[in-house]
């Protein structure tokens, strides 16, 4: 059974071997060395046949929880005929880790309601899309999406470890597991070279990570032989959902094609595993700066205390909190929608308790492709030209005066 230690566990925890291992041998032996020169846990004891299946993310893949039926072996006593409604709309998928850090199988489990269909998908009022977005809209040629000028999301599989009941992309997510073909790929880089001006190429799907590494190192060789490209991003959640994809293979590839980035998915500090911190660790320490993207869903992480310990969670993890993403308007997801008042609110309880490099962005992705507007608690209270009053965290006014800057001074 997979770990689920949660931030409130120690940072050592985190680092701790699995609890599943067998004990450690006796330190009775005075020739036993001190404990931080032993050997990493997997090199001292032989894992059982099924417990090396569960760490080989392609076994975790062949046997995703796919059916009604799959789960219900899994999870006796759920609300099939909700779950079965809401599958034949939008795919179900589930990882066996994943499956197993949900607690309680029902609602009240956030990894659950994150991971398994729930009748209220269905629920369509008229101003959800499936392409909230727009971006289909903006795609100049298939699967290429340009609308800020200096950046592109390259969208390159619908493929997903776990099909995410919040997902933004739920039209094209599963609706067919396929990858990008290499004819579209080339198309896609012959539209990269035509514009001088990207310099930011985002690699999302689907979730990147489910390909083979030979594939997306394809991918990865295909966009970094543009010249005027300077970074390269990836969009994933398999740290959360398949941290066993985080191998030396893979990172070995990885580390071919600086300067990457990547953006990962955590939610909920559930999710904030052992395996997950492993997986992390092997990408910042291959040089690959971690950003973490939330979104704000009602029910699982929508109280100032549970965000609060998913940032702090994250930067001990060497993850930095980028954004807290509004949910957006998409067909399937109204359930987890919040006021935008309650982000405000979080972000507002978290400047005062944790320092700025664990606080992400607050944003809304703005309807009909308006792009991401920002959204942030009120401090500036008025503007003069002499002075400008704020407000500081306990909400009082403070003056700050303007430069003194005399007519005819040079500055
Ligand atoms: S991994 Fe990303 S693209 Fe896939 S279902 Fe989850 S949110 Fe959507």
């Amino acid at each position: 059974m997979s770990r689920t230690a949660s931030t409130s566990d120690s940072d050592a925890s985190l680092s701790s071997s699995s609890s599943d291992e067998p004990p450690s041998s006796s330190t009775s032996d005075p020739s036993t060395p001190p404990a931080a020169a032993v050997a990493a846990p997997a090199a001292r004891f032989p894992l059982s046949a099924g417990e090396c299946r569960r760490r080989d993310w392609r076994w975790q893949l062949r046997n995703r929880i796919r059916t009604v039926e799959d789960l219900r072996a899994r999870f006796p006593g759920i609300d099939a005929a909700g779950v079965a409604e809401a599958a034949r709309k939008f795919p179900l998928a589930v990882t066996p880790y994943y499956a197993s850090l949900i607690r309680t199988p029902d609602a009240s489990d956030p990894i659950f309601r994150m991971a398994v269909p729930d009748a209220r998908e269905l629920l369509d009022p008229p101003f959800l899309s499936d392409d909230p977005l727009a971006e289909d809209a903006d795609m100049p040629v298939p699967g290429l999406v340009h609308r800020y000028a200096d950046r592109a999301l390259l969208l390159v599989t619908t493929t997903c470890a776990t099909y995410c009941r919040h997902c933004t992309r739920k039209r094209l997510a599963g609706a067919k597991e396929s990858t990008i073909s290499p004819a579209r790929l080339a198309q896609a880089v012959a539209y990269l070279r035509s514009q001088p001006r990207v310099r930011d190429v985002i690699i999302s799907g689907g979730d990147p990570l489910t390909m083979s590494s030979e594939s997306l190192g394809r991918v990865l060789a295909a966009v970094r032989a543009v010249p005027t490209v300077e970074i390269i991003r990836i969009g994933t959640r398999a740290p959360v959902v398949l941290p066993q994809r985080i191998t030396d293979e893979l990172v070995g590839m990885l580390r071919r094609h600086h300067p990457l980035w990547m953006n990962t998915h955590f939610n909920h500090p559930r999710e904030l595993t052992c395996e997950a911190a492993e997986a992390c660790a092997r990408l910042v320490d291959a040089g690959i700066p971690l950003g973490n993207q939330s979104v704000l869903l009602r029910g699982i992480n929508d109280r100032p205390e549970v965000m609060e310990e998913l940032v702090r969670g994250l930067v001990r993890m060497r993850v930095r909190p980028y954004y807290l993403f509004q949910c957006d308007l998409v067909r399937g997801v109204e359930h987890f929608r919040t006021p935008l008042a309650r982000g405000i609110e979080i972000m507002k309880y978290l400047r005062g308790r944790v320092g700025g490099l664990a606080i992400p962005l607050f944003a809304v992705d703005a309807p009909h492709g308006g792009g991401k507007v920002p959204i942030m608690p009120d401090y500036v209270v008025s503007v003069s030209p002499t002075r400008t009053v704020l407000r500081n965290l306990e909400g009082m006014p403070v003056s700050y005066p303007e430069p003194y800057a005399p007519s005819g001074g040079c500055g």
